[in-house]
């Protein structure tokens, strides 16, 4: 009887010869069929490719009609190689002809066989081909030929993937894995990059596919699982939230997963085959991913993107890669595309070498697209099947404007891109010549443009974008990017850093606005909460850890000492917490000067206003403090009830309809009436129609991302504001109008050329 196991590891090692000999593509298919037939004692040996028009052809092939390769053909589904192909399943057949799907391709002379084995050749659950052998004799094959087959297909898999048989196809009928491809999701941050794909949670590309000692092999294998499953006991031996709930199913799931029995069988078959621990992993994950994604069960599938996660854990446990190594081999025009990320991940790419972010999930207000709008890179969010068709290295363009991604775009595409890119640059010389004019209208009503920022990679913008300061610096940031809690003193020097970088210039810190949505994940107080955004955050939070104010208060006045500070505070409910939040400050303030501080010169205290009950008691907000500031990014979600990260919902309620302007003059008029300055610091200040909208409501101050003040300020010094303001008495409180605001407010922008 023949040795299982040497069978495939002397074809795998006669492949590796092949693989290393300096061949033409065509060659070497043809010798490798031609050893896969020899190797397995079939007569026939054919290879099959996906091409872009979802046609399998004929690549090589032993034993058929060699004048048919790059001729016969058949359809994704059709045949039995469609067939396999379509489900990603191997089929074994000893009689194929009576199989319902079997078709007879006459130039390949195929009649006379009667066995069949076929396996779909995969690459990361993707079907690139599908690899067959035949008998003529009536024989079913053996478990270990199917599995010495499919170890061979992925051999061929990183032929195909490699671009090793792009030289063999003809024009416009290129092969499926090189197709171009475009997807639309949701524009998430303005701009245009262009550059190659980084897959953020790389499918780890396993280039070394022959071990050289199955044992050795099989005991590295054995101690990366070892490992691993220490490191899931270790998380989860861990009380803390992060690993909570949800989180904590899924590290019930990946202990379950690596010790599944099976699992582990399966890997070691693979080793024991001729491939080395990784291209085992990758092998097994790879068949794993193909079948079950044909299931439609969203809970499996859900536990396969566990998997996957685990197996990649795995691969780098077997690679020894850190985080460091990716961010090494970083092209110098990467275009980063993940499934979700968090802030801090983001920032652990070099920032020089960034075009681009696109995310399968996420939405326009998490903290990750936050970082990266600071960042000033394209985001396109909400691109379903990204991660999936993209390798790394491949040719990408993100439109952020669209939402869109060109995956290995034709050329005529790029150059029409590229194009787009000068002409956003000299936009942009545009936008820094505007620098130079004072931020007034048309008729000559200063306006101020802030900025947004939170993290010291926000700073150099303050000068680059030609901001009048910082409108809101959201101190929750440098949390979130954090492990632990930052200590008082690193807060006091981001504090300090800021108001450096400033110059003078005014800058408005928010306390720390955490809870709901905006996790830390070393907070050992939070609470898993049904309604986060109506849940214990933000202010309600802090006053009931005073402890944790304090030390920002005090960070903050130390940092701010001999100058100004302003400080507001985020989702205030009722005027008694202002009261609270004064009562701290003020002790914090007794504290500092007792121990002979160098204090603030002045401060102030603003509310932001996000609650709709604050509307209601406007007068005496507006005299409660020094200043307000409109979060309208909460404020349209609570008097909307609409979820603002709820991609489902994102485009129906429309921010500049009438009632939300409404509810914006009401804000205006009341700061007017008591003197009280107002701003506005969510997204709606940073899109040029709903800036103008605000201006022309009132709002003297608008703060927004660094990227949107050329734009506002395009628009700002072409408005004229008294007939804006003529525009909205005539219009906003109209009982009846023939058009919505949005479109009103478009018609009034051309009719007046009002660059929007
Ligand atoms: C807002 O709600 O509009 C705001 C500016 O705060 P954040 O987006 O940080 O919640
Ligand atoms: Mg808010």
């Amino acid at each position: 009887m023949r040795d299982t196991a040497s069978g495939p590891r002397v074809l795998l090692k006669r492949l590796r010869e092949l693989m290393q000999e300096p061949l033409e593509p065509q060659e070497r298919l043809d010798r490798i069929v031609r050893d896969i037939a020899s190797n397995m004692v079939a007569e026939v040996c054919s290879l099959y490719v996906l091409r872009a028009d979802s046609v399998l052809e004929l690549y090589a092939t032993e034993g058929l009609n060699p004048t048919s390769v790059h001729l016969a053909q058949l359809r994704l589904g059709q045949g039995l190689v469609g067939t396999i192909a379509a489900s990603a399943r191997p089929l074994n057949l000893s009689n194929a002809q009576e199989h319902p799907a079997f078709a007879y391709l006459p130039e390949t002379g195929e009649e006379i066989y009667h066995s069949f084995l076929g396996v779909p050749v995969l690459r990361a659950g993707r079907t690139l081909g599908v690899l067959v052998v035949q008998n003529k004799t009536m024989r079913q094959y053996r478990e270990d030929e199917i599995e010495a087959l499919e170890t061979t297909a992925m051999v061929i898999a990183e032929m195909i993937a490699t671009g090793d048989l792009a030289r063999l196809t003809k024009p416009g009928l290129e092969l499926d894995l090189r197709r171009p491809v475009s997807f639309t999701g949701l524009s998430f941050n303005d701009g245009v990059g262009l550059g190659h794909v980084v897959l953020h949670e790389p499918r780890i590309v396993v280039t070394n596919l022959f071990n050289e000692d199955s044992e050795e092999e099989v005991r590295r294998l054995d101690r990366s699982l070892g490992s691993l499953r220490l490191s899931i006991d270790d998380m989860l031996e861990r009380r803390d939230v992060a690993f909570e709930g949800e989180h904590r199913e899924v590290l019930e799931a990946y202990r379950m997963f690596a010790n599944d029995r099976g699992w582990v069988r399966r890997l070691e078959e693979a080793i024991r085959n001729g491939l080395t621990a990784e291209a085992a992993v990758e092998k097994v994950q790879s068949d794993m991913r193909a079948r079950m994604l044909h299931m439609t069960d969203p809970y499996l599938r859900e536990r396969m993107s566990d998997f996957d996660d685990l197996a990649n854990r795995l691969l780098r446990q077997l690679m020894g890669r850190g985080p460091e190594d990716v961010a090494a081999s970083l092209p110098k025009d990467a275009i980063l595309i993940a499934r979700s990320m968090g802030a801090a991940e983001l920032l652990d790419y070099p920032r020089d070498k960034l075009r681009g972010l696109v995310l399968e999930d996420g939405a326009a207000t998490s903290h990750v697209v936050i970082v990266a709008r600071a960042m000033g890179i394209p985001v396109a969010g909400q691109v379903k099947g990204a991660v999936s068709m993209a390798e790394n290295g491949d040719a990408i363009i993100v439109d952020g404007e669209e939402g869109t991604i060109h995956l290995r775009p034709q050329s005529d595409l790029e150059a029409a891109y590229a194009e787009k890119v000068r002409f956003r640059a000299r936009r942009q010389e545009v936008y820094r010549e505007l620098r130079k004019k004072p931020s007034v209208t048309k008729d000559g009503v200063a306006v101020d443009l802030l900025m947004n920022a939170g993290l010291a990679v926000d700073l150099p913008q303050l000068t680059e974008s030609g901001a009048a300061g910082i409108g809101l610096f959201r101190t929750e940031l440098q949390f979130m990017v954090a492990s632990t809690f930052p200590r008082a003193e690193a807060q006091e020097r981001l504090y300090r850093d800021v108001l450096d970088a400033a110059r003078g210039k005014p800058v408005t810190f928010r306390t720390i606005d955490i809870g709901g949505d905006k996790v830390l994940p070393y907070f050992k107080g939070a609470i898993q909460e049904e309604n986060p955004a109506l849940g214990w955050r933000a202010i309600r939070l802090t006053l009931d850890r005073p402890g944790l104010l304090r030390t920002q208060i005090r960070a903050l006045l130390k940092a701010c000492g001999g100058r100004e500070l302003k400080l507001m505070l985020p989702m205030v409910t009722e005027l008694s917490e202002i009261a609270q939040a004064r009562e701290i400050i003020d002790r914090e303030v007794r504290h500092l000067s007792r121990f002979a501080h160098h204090l603030p010169t002045s401060l102030k205290l603003g509310a932001m206003l996000e609650v709709p009950s604050l509307l209601f008691q406007l007068d005496e907000l507006m005299k409660a403090v020094d200043f307000v500031s409109v979060g309208s990014n909460d404020l349209f979600q609570f008097v909307m009830a609409v979820d603002r990260g709820n991609t489902q919902l994102a485009d129906r309620f429309d921010n500049l309809s009438t009632p939300f302007l409404r509810v914006l003059k009401m804000i205006a008029d009341a700061g007017a009436r008591n003197h009280t300055p107002v701003t506005l610091c969510g997204e709606l200040a940073g899109k040029p129609i709903s800036a103008m909208a605000l201006i022309g409501l009132g709002f003297r101050s608008i703060s927004m991302s660094p990227a949107s003040i050329g734009p506002v300020k395009a628009m700002l010094t072409e408005l004229p504001l008294q007939e804006l303001e003529g525009f909205f008495n005539d219009n906003l409180m109209a009982p009846s109008q023939k058009l919505p605001m949005r479109a009103l407010l478009q018609a009034f922008a051309d009719d007046r050329s009002i660059p929007l």
